[in-house]
């Protein structure tokens, strides 16, 4: 549970470098850089440009988009040597053809498969929803596959702080997951931004402990 562990501690004014790596239309041609991956997955028009970009103190950086659903490619980012962010296709715009849509599942269960260094997925909901069946669909491709998932309600400020509670707890129930793997967002008051970080850091920083700890007990493996 990534919110089970103690955060990282994030670095004041971090992130300082975050470079864009490339765009993969087909995941052959995804990076392998070899640093711990975070991929952010969600609904077109959830957020997640507008996350990605409140993460990396950036306007720019992924693009707010004005034909939701269009884009089919992976962007890939370097933070600061530190870890790589994915920004995974949106999904369920309706204007996108049905083959279309079924395609995106398969792309995301190949990127899951594909990714031993993907370390955690952040899937994105609006907080004034309740997540539906793609979202469940989702969720349970990341857990069967071992995966650790944050859950990020997004465009926090939309909602009155005396709801926010009883959205983040029926979010969670919706999921089955455990309440605190639902962080709020908002790239408005950028609420939840540190809280996002720690646990990235703090993940990334595990992964990479236990990667080295079984390369140190086989070193025959790493040859
Ligand atoms: P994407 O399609 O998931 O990448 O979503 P975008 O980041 O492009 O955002 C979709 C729309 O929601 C845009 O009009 C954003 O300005 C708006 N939006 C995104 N995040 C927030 C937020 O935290 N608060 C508010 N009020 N609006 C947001």
């Amino acid at each position: 549970m990534p919110l089970g562990v103690p955060l990282s501690p994030v670095p004041e004014g971090f992130p300082g470098r975050v470079d864009f790596i490339k765009s993969a239309q087909r995941l052959q041609e995804a990076p392998h850089v070899p640093l711990p991956e975070i991929c952010f997955c969600g609904r077109s028009n959830v957020g997640k440009s507008s996350l990605i970009n409140g993460l990396c103190n950036r306007k720019q950086l992924a693009r707010v988009s004005g034909t939701p659903g269009r884009t089919r490619l992976i962007n890939f980012f370097n933070v600061q040597d530190e870890v790589v962010l994915a920004d995974l296709p949106g999904y369920g715009y309706a204007k996108v053809p049905a083959a279309m849509q079924a395609d995106w599942g398969k792309h995301i269960q190949a990127y899951l498969a594909s990714r031993p260094q993907l370390v955690l997925a952040l899937m994105l909901v609006d907080i004034r929803r309740d997540p539906e069946e793609e979202e469940q669909q989702l969720y349970s491709w990341f857990a069967q596959g071992g995966r650790q998932c944050l859950i990020v309600a997004t465009k926090a400020d939309k909602v009155a702080v005396s709801r926010r509670k009883q959205r983040l707890t029926a979010i969670a129930s919706a999921l089955e997951v455990p309440r605190r793997d639902v962080v709020a967002f908002s790239a408005l008051t950028k609420e939840g931004k540190d809280l996002l970080w720690g646990a990235i850091l703090a993940q990334a920083k595990r992964a990479q402990v236990s990667s080295s700890a079984s390369s140190e007990a086989s070193p025959e493996a790493s040859e």
